[in-house]
């Protein structure tokens, strides 16, 4: 074990396995997280193979094949006749061009591989941290319950309401993209007379989206609809949704989407919110990882990929050695850029995705149609084939 002490707050799908990658790395990690049970969202996620390139060197990828599902193809249509738009393969032609799987999972089974290879002393749920105190050489967190620990680094991977960032960088509320998801699973025997091969299917039209994908080695079909709102009314970011309004949202659109929300008994409805990117991550010995720096909307399925790979590149950063704040501001400059353009192209995809009937619509269709664009392997290249491992600026 190297000397470096690191605590990491959040115990999320980022800060779980930057732990993993940081243990890997030979240091002693203890991660704090403030619920006293850990628990995901009942929802799904999709692995890339930039993160699942990550998760396999962690030794995870057993675990992950035995519960995730592996797609055909990432299918993008039109929303009331099903044209095919772009149809990217993924599964074995994936595989031999990025050399490792792209995945469709549980939130809550990546959560628990992720947890379960995190020794059970080095995981302490119930610490809700309040306050910071660095004086440079050492970095000592406060707990709601009381103090913690001194550390040599501190990284915030508590999400996008961070308060580490807030500590670090001042108060700042995230803003409200206009864009509200309706997210549940439906078992698979509900839909099964719609045929729904096992791909996941971007259906795009005027105002919204639906998203749509196997998960729990296929038990469990995931769904995501995108619909643009003006403000967000509720405390609260996740709520019970109305599924009624769901499928009012979606009345027109293809029989396969009305059919999905037809089965739906239950739904959460989430505003989604982001924050402009952040021009530092980091300040002495405290980082930031994951939605805690670079929250982003969910429309290239990217941003617990891109938290995966901040913390295998912070791992390597510090084991590099040296002053440890020194580490920290390699490991900013290295995922900075990439994440932030990232962020970008993510919230470029809500104008194209929701493009109304008409000109610049056809226009889109066209250049997806010709390749080149969206999910195609040629625009999506800079960021599967990445190595958050042996990291490289300009990635
Ligand atoms: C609809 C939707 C679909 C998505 N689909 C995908 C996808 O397919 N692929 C993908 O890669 N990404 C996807 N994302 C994005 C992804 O879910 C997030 O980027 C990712 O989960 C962020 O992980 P995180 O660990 O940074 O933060 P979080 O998951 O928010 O975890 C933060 C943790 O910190 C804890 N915490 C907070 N404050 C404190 C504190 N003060 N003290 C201690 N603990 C604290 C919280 O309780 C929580 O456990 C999607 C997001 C949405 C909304």
């Amino acid at each position: 074990m190297r000397g470096l002490r690191v605590g990491v707050v959040g115990a999320g799908i980022g800060g779980l396995s930057a732990a993993l990658s940081l243990l890997a790395a030979g240091f002693d990690v203890h991660v704090y997280e403030q619920a006293r049970a850990l628990g995901e969202a009942g929802a799904g996620v999709q692995v890339s193979p930039n993160a699942s390139r990550v998760l396999y060197g962690l030794g995870l990828g057993g675990e992950l094949a035995r519960t995730a599902v592996r797609p055909l193809a990432l299918h993008q249509r039109r929303w009331d006749d099903g044209r095919t738009l772009l149809r990217t393969p993924l599964a074995d032609p994936l595989e031999e061009r990025f050399g490792f799987p792209h995945y469709q999972m549980h939130r809550a089974d990546l959560q628990a591989a992720l947890a379960a290879a995190i020794p059970a002393e080095r995981l302490h749920l119930g610490h809700r941290l309040v306050a910071i105190a660095d004086d440079g050489d050492r970095v000592r967190p406060s707990f709601a319950g009381g103090a913690g620990q001194e550390l040599d680094v501190l990284v915030g991977a508590d999400g996008i309401h961070s308060t580490v960032r807030g500590l670090l960088f001042g108060p700042e509320r995230p803003r409200f993209t206009g864009c509200v998801a309706y997210r549940g699973l439906i078992a698979a025997e509900r839909v099964r007379d719609l045929s729904i091969e096992v791909t996941a299917q971007v259906w795009m039209g005027p105002g919204g989206h639906f998203v749509h994908y196997y998960v729990g080695s296929g038990r469990l079909l995931n769904f995501v609809a995108v619909v643009e709102r003006d403000t967000w009314g509720r405390e609260s970011w996740t709520d019970r949704g109305d599924a009624g309004e769901a499928r009012a949202a979606y009345d027109g659109w293809h029989p396969q989407v009305r059919g999905i929300l037809a089965a739906v008994d239950e739904t959460f409805v989430w505003a989604l919110f982001d924050r402009p990117p952040l021009d530092r991550w980091s300040s002495g010995r405290v980082t930031l990882l994951g939605d805690a720096c670079h929250p982003m909307l969910p429309f290239m399925a990217q941003g617990a990929a891109q938290a995966i790979e901040d913390g295998a590149t912070l791992a390597v950063c510090l084991a590099e050695g040296g002053d440890p704040a020194e580490a920290l501001s390699r490991y900013e400059r290295l995922r900075l850029p990439r994440a932030t353009r990232v962020q970008a192209l993510s919230a470029d995809n809500k104008t194209r995705f929701h493009l109304p009937d008409g000109a610049d619509q056809r226009a889109r269709d066209e250049a997806m149609t010709a390749g080149g664009t969206d999910f195609s392997y040629r625009a999506v290249e800079w960021i599967y084939e990445h190595d958050a491992t042996a990291p490289r600026s300009g990635h």
